[in-house]
């Protein structure tokens, strides 16, 4: 496995390269979710390329820029475990030179919503990012996984809009045990909030659930999600770590309140374009983000309608891959 760290060097390492090339940027910190990425690549496509690059542009003010965990040698280990040919990791002043200047912004409904509502420039970030690695790796299918959906929306319209020469590959989210969708920032959880975090999920299952009945409205769907943050989820493994979801506890003398979701949003939204939908389609998905303490946590999950007649209650074991479950790709380059 190469490591470049240069535009030169990543350009002269990929030259040789069996094609179709797949591509997975990521930012490092990996877990079995970026491994998911590269095995769908490594079954696709005939040669697979990897960035690591923590970029600067897509966090805020105030985000966890800094903090970010950072682990190069563990993820150059995995990557080349996991058959990645070539890795792209870059210094920040390799991709952003003295005076870079350039503004990538896919705007419309994709611009004004959710993420990118929550987290102003964040999307700017990961489509001047995008473009930049596009350009240097040239890969024939981008991986990209659906954890992530609205940048996964932003990215397919940046990609359509300037005809850029790639395809663009969702992976389904890949999840612990006990649904909690994995993510670099999982890290940071105490294992009290740990223990709550599979809640946000659990949620979305309550919602999926109802969607399943034919002619169910988003309102019902979001109605019935909520409710379920509210309720009490089942018995934290570790006796006496979790409080339910809703209720912070009463705070006594002797230790900081229970950790609790607090719900930034949740809405069935069109996976395309992002804007909130009422009737319930083939591109709905239920898309939430909460907070967990300083955390914050996103996640969604597609509403498929039921066929004619068949209502389909998702169940955990069905509903989402986890460790043991093979990984499905989706699209085609
Ligand atoms: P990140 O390192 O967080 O920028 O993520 C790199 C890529 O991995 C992005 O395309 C993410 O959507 C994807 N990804 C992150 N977490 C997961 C997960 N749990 N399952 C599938 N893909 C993921």
């Amino acid at each position: 496995m190469i490591v470049a760290r240069t535009v030169t060097e990543a350009r002269a390492a990929l030259r040789g390269l069996a094609r179709p090339l797949g591509f997975v940027p990521t930012m490092g910190a990996l877990h079995v979710g970026h491994l998911k990425l590269v095995e769908a690549a490594g079954s696709r496509c005939a040669s697979v390329a990897a960035s690591v690059f923590v970029n600067p542009a897509q966090f805020g003010r105030g985000e966890d820029f800094a903090a970010y965990p950072r682990d190069e040698v563990r993820d150059l280990r995995l990557m080349k475990e996991a058959g990645v040919a070539v890795v792209y990791a870059p210094e920040a002043d390799e991709v952003y030179p003295d005076g870079f200047a350039t503004v990538v912004h896919v705007g419309g409904t994709l611009a004004g919503s959710f993420e990118a509502a929550a987290r102003p420039e964040h999307f700017d970030g990961v489509a001047v990012i995008v473009v930049k690695l596009l350009d240097v790796v040239q890969p024939d299918v981008l991986f990209l996984g659906e954890k992530d959906a609205q940048q996964l929306a932003v990215v397919r319209r940046l990609v359509r809009d300037l005809d850029l020469p790639v395809a663009v590959a969702g992976v389904p989210t890949w999840r612990e045990p006990d649904g909690l969708a994995m993510s670099s920032r999982n890290s940071y959880l105490t294992p009290e909030q740990r223990a709550v975090a599979p809640g946000l999920f659990r949620a979305l299952l309550a919602g999926a659930a109802v969607a399943a009945s034919p002619g169910v409205t988003a309102t019902e769907v979001v109605v019935a999600a909520t409710r379920s943050l509210q309720s009490p989820g089942p018995a934290p493994a570790s006796a006496g770590a979790a409080q339910p979801d809703d209720e912070p506890a009463e705070s006594d003398a002797a230790g900081p309140p229970a950790p609790h979701l607090d719900l930034e949003y949740l809405a069935v939204v069109d996976a395309d374009t992002f804007v909130s939908v009422e009737d319930i389609g083939p591109r709905s998905l239920l898309v939430a983000a909460a907070r967990l303490g300083s955390t914050r946590l996103i996640d969604n999950l597609a509403l498929a309608p039921p066929a004619a007649g068949e209502p389909h209650i998702p169940s955990p074991s069905s509903a989402y891959p986890t460790k043991d479950a093979t990984v499905r790709t989706k699209g085609s380059p």
